[in-house]
């Protein structure tokens, strides 16, 4: 690339003080590619590092670019690289884990000890005009999904490994507890794998009023009158019957609590939600109906499936995309992010200078 070309680069250097700063466009090394960035998605968790300055063990001690639901078109591939070409388009799967521990042989790569992830510090994001990353994680899109939709198959990957870690199939009976993002992501997934039934819980109508436009078949408000068996009893009444696999998308005790007290017998309860470290929870009353509870941490080779089930048309993501920024506009994004002012569901950033609005 030409020395001192446009690089515009969104730095989070510490708390509320995100600055948009020219860096060097880096080489791809022999496994990597160039990217040209054109969308990236803003997440709960940008929004936390900036507000925060960390996640739990995750300290944001020196200057990091943000930015990790990402999408771009390949400008460069290392000489190695034999899946990709100059001008294919690639959602960019953040996580690159060693490759070599056990974790990683085993499929499960996405917990390996040596990961390197996007915006998660001390690892560098994308939200940039450039970038590099190794081509195995670069996912190429078929000629159906546009830019927009591939930055969204990263909130979509977590909504898709949620659901195959449920094991939802046709006949289902769900339960979602709450409807941010990831909670929407996870009916999406939920429906495109069968989920006969989905019933989902917000404190806020607006967000229940998105879900539902999205498919949700009830929605409860939870509100500070209803006591918790009300909710138990009122989620068992709209389904008909108790939900078979159950997801916590709000990491908030009561909720996970509620997930544990309505799931049917040899049902699964799937925690998705980053709340408090340690919960007061029903686990004995879990334990009598051998309810099944798993962890969610992001998703493992679930770009794939994602991807498919918006090409194959079983998932239109395109209802969660409710704003668009410049990269030069990120402060004013992250604006919108951090106040939720006009019910932003996903905000994304348009990277390439050519992006015009549609
Ligand atoms: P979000 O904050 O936008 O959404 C949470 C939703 O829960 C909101 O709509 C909120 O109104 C609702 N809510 C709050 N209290 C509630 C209650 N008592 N009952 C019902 N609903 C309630 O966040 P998000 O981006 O959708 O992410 C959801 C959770 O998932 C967060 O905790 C996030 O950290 C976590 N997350 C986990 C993973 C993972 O890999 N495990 C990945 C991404 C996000
Ligand atoms: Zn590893």
């Amino acid at each position: 690339m030409a020395a001192g070309q446009d690089n515009l680069t969104a730095v989070l250097y510490g708390i509320n003080d995100m600055r948009l700063e020219q860096r060097p466009i880096s080489e791809p090394n022999d496994i990597q590619v160039l990217i040209q960035m054109e969308v990236v998605g803003i997440c709960g968790s940008d929004v936390h590092y900036m507000t925060h300055g960390k996640i739990g063990p995750f300290v944001v001690e020196q200057p990091m670019v943000i930015g990790h639901e990402a999408a771009g078109t390949i400008v460069k591939c290392g000489k190695n690289v034999k899946h990709l070409q100059p001008g294919d388009r690639v959602a960019i799967e953040p996580g690159v884990p060693c490759r070599l521990c056990h974790l990683c042989k085993s499929g499960n790569y996405h917990l390996c000890g040596d990961l390197f992830f996007c915006a998660t510090p001390p690892d560098d994001g994308n939200l940039s005009r450039f970038y590099c990353h190794d081509a195995d994680f670069c996912h190429k899109l078929p000629d159906n999904l546009n830019l927009e939709e591939g930055a969204i198959m990263e909130p979509l990957s977590v909504g898709v490994h949620a659901c195959k870690k449920a094991g939802v199939k046709i006949g289902d009976v769900v339960l979602i507890l709450g409807a941010g993002p990831i909670g929407l992501v996870t009916l999406l997934a939920a429906k495109a794998m069968g989920a006969s039934k989905i019933c989902i819980t917000d404190i806020l109508d607006i967000k229940l009023e998105m879900a539902k436009k999205l498919g949700a078949d009830h929605a409860i408000k939870i509100e500070k009158h209803l006591s918790e068996d009300e909710i138990v009893k009122k989620v068992v009444t709209l389904l008909g019957e108790e939900p078979n696999a159950s997801f916590d998308c709000t990491g908030v005790e009561s909720c996970v609590r509620i997930a544990l007290r309505s799931t049917a017998k040899a049902g699964k309860v799937v925690l998705v939600g980053l709340g408090k470290f340690e919960m007061n929870l029903p686990l004995t009353s879990a334990l009598i109906k051998e309810v099944d509870i798993r962890g969610v941490f992001r998703y493992n080779n679930d770009y794939p499936t994602a991807i498919e089930m918006v090409r194959s048309g079983r998932i239109n993501v395109k209802p969660l995309i409710t704003h668009h920024y410049r990269l030069e506009e990120t402060l004013q994004a992250f604006e919108t992010a951090k106040t939720q002012k006009g019910n932003p569901v996903k905000i994304l950033i348009h990277a390439n200078p050519n992006w015009r609005p549609s």
